[in-house]
């Protein structure tokens, strides 16, 4: 059986604003197993990266807090860390790779300064050995010349040569659990599948565990083993892949499938799903996705969908399976 690396139950992770509170995350449970790939998949503001965020201890406070639940990395609950632990964790055995690589790296330093800074900082190398290692890392990432790029500044880069140093970077103290947030959204197509095929190899070649956070449902099936969609800020479903892309049970699931563009057909225009995300801050009563869902039952517009079984591995948030386990 494989092992879990990263389980949350229950978190909750709340922004009090003037407005009102933000739930922008609110009660939701996963699991991230060794060496697999969970992708986390959802429209902008569904959760997604204060999820990430919250794991690596980074939420904004005020006006953040994670108000509830747990996140256990092996046996030991971040939550419960002294911030000097937590920092220890965070870059050296969970790391992120950002969506955007020009602001997540220092404009003022090399890319192989900025590596060897963290290697030698988290791992206590000698600089002759963290240099080695900046390199290695960045030929791991396909970087075709590294001693090259290593004295770069990142605006000396185009974008997807600084995704893939930001990659090596976050790749720098060995991590246990890659979490990369949107890291293929400002890349074109052919450095999206470049980048992917990193991720892959990095998931077989390190057994490393990834959380890859994406609203691109059409890439998942490239590097996910499982699927968590969000919206506002809950769970709706979660399945394997295959699972989830050729049996979706959620009618927010199937309306994110069906809004993929298909180069087969020829359309006039791509399909959309009708309404707007909810308020967070206001969000309806009942199911969140009842204003938008065409086959809303009364219950939906009153009572939070529990999770129901509708298969090995595969749950779901909706009140029409309300026939089935729970
Ligand atoms: Fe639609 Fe009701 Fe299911 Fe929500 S619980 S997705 S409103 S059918």
């Amino acid at each position: 059986m494989t092992e879990t690396i990263l389980r949350i139950r229950n978190l909750r992770t709340y922004f009090f604003t003037r407005r009102g509170t933000v739930k922008a995350v609110d009660g939701i449970d996963f699991d991230l197993l060794k060496s697999k790939c969970l992708c986390l998949v959802g429209e902008s503001g569904c959760g997604k990266t204060v999820t990430a965020l919250s794991i690596l201890g980074l939420i904004d406070s005020p006006p953040g807090r994670i108000v509830g639940g747990e996140i256990y990395y092996n046996n030991l609950n971040l939550l419960e860390c002294p911030p000097d632990q937590l920092r220890r964790i965070r870059g050296k055995e969970i790391a992120m790779v950002f969506q955007d690589a020009q602001s997540a790296l220092n404009p003022v330093f090399t890319i192989g300064n900025q590596i060897v800074e963290q290697v030698k900082l988290h791992l206590g190398a000698t600089t002759r050995e963290a240099k080695e290692k900046a390199l290695s890392l960045l030929e791991e990432v396909g970087i075709p010349t590294p001693e090259k790029v290593a004295n770069y500044y990142p605006h000396q880069l185009s974008g997807g040569m600084r995704q893939r140093a930001m990659i090596a970077m976050s790749l720098s103290c060995d991590p246990q659990i890659l979490i990369a947030d949107e890291p293929t959204t400002a890349v074109d197509v052919t450095v999206k599948a470049q980048i992917l095929d990193i991720f892959n190899q990095l998931k077989n070649t390190r057994q490393m565990s990834l959380l890859f956070i994406t609203h691109d449902l059409g890439i998942v099936s490239e590097i996910g083993d499982r699927i968590l969609v969000m919206y506002g800020g809950r769970v709706a479903e979660a399945a394997t892949v295959s699972g989830l892309l050729n049996n979706p049970k959620h009618p927010y699931t199937a309306s994110l499938i069906r809004c993929l563009p298909d180069i087969t057909q020829v359309k006039d225009r791509l399909e959309t799903i009708p309404g707007t995300v909810p308020s967070l801050i206001d969000p309806p009563g009942g199911c969140l996705f009842h204003p938008r869902c065409d086959k809303a039952l009364a219950i939906c517009r009153e009572e939070t969908p529990p999770p129901f079984i509708v298969a090995e591995g595969h749950t779901v948030f909706c009140h029409l399976y309300s026939h089935l386990e729970r």
